[in-house]
């Protein structure tokens, strides 16, 4: 496998609090991969969830402190709430090729699994979803959905691994990977009011931006593999992936929104300048991850 040229990298934030260095390493990281390649970088808000990212000036802070601290993106931006056509068309897509089968589950139980999306991939297999609803009859699903009960669409692994096999994967550092569909959770691809996952934007769209090599944090490791899968399912080429280290506080923890310390506005508001944020960043990264400050 080889880095398919342009190189194009992608910063793909979801706007549910305020920038902080985690962000900024991995928009820096995209940046750099992207120059280093004479490639392109692009930006992608990721917005489905209107809940979360209701707050303007989170999206706000976006633009604002990226400007700040000098890092563009290359062509337009891409906003995921404006895309509800194009996850709608890829869902039907799959659908109609048989992957889908509609879950009855409880409401509670499928909110709490998606707002663990994509955060929180280990919460998600925690909960493991057992798979109930895939084994209900044609004649049980029509009786259910004839009664109006509301139901969401998941996508059926093992089916998809009678399909298309095991595919590979590769990350710049970890090496050739093999995807096991059937080791994948049966995820939730859509509810009734939202026609897209992370899981199923995220594919569309970097296959949409042209991405070329996926630039994102080790945290998100795990949903590789079921995007892979998704990837061969809607016939979308294959990116390569550059999965970064997390950054660390001193005791090993990793940086969250939570931590208002280190938000580029509060760093901004102390009157730390952008190009020492970075050197910091860039210093935590020399050190395997652990951040120290500004
Ligand atoms: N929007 C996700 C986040 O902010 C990143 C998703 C991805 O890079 O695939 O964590
Ligand atoms: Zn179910």
């Amino acid at each position: 496998m080889s880095l398919r040229h342009p190189v194009v990298t992608r910063f793909a934030p979801t706007p549910s609090g305020e920038l902080h260095v985690g962000h900024v390493f991995a928009a820096w990281r995209a940046r750099q991969l992207a120059d280093a390649h004479g490639g392109l970088c692009m930006l992608r808000i990721e917005d489905i969830d209107r809940e979360r990212t209701r707050d303007p000036r989170w999206l706000a802070s976006i633009y604002e402190d990226m400007q700040w601290l000098g890092i563009r993106f290359d062509g337009e931006v891409m906003v995921q709430s404006r895309r509800m056509g194009e996850y709608a068309a890829a869902l039907e897509k799959l659908r109609r090729l048989g992957v889908l089968y509609p879950c009855f589950c409880s409401r509670a139980d499928i909110r709490a699994e998606w707002a663990e999306m994509p955060r929180a991939p280990h919460a998600v297999r925690r909960m493991h979803y057992g798979g109930h609803c895939r084994g209900l009859s044609a004649d049980q699903v029509a009786e259910l959905m004839a009664s109006g009960a509301p139901y969401a669409w998941r996508i059926n692994m093992q089916y998809v691994e009678d399909m298309i096999g095991c595919p590979l994967w590769e990350d710049l550092r970890l090496g050739v990977r093999r995807c096991v569909p059937s080791e994948c959770e049966d995820a939730v691809l859509a509810r009734k009011d939202t026609p897209t996952s992370y899981h199923l934007a995220v594919v569309v769209d970097d296959a949409a931006q042209r991405v070329s090599l996926v630039t994102r944090g080790a945290d998100l490791i795990e949903c590789t593999p079921l995007q892979r899968a998704l990837q061969v399912v809607l016939g979308l080429p294959m990116p390569l992936y550059a999965h970064h280290t997390l950054l660390r506080d001193a005791s090993g923890k990793r940086l969250a929104k939570r931590d208002q310390a280190c938000s580029v506005r509060s760093l901004r508001a102390r009157g730390v300048s952008a190009q020492h944020v970075l050197t910091s960043v860039q210093r935590a990264v020399e050190q395997g991850g652990q951040w120290s400050g500004c």
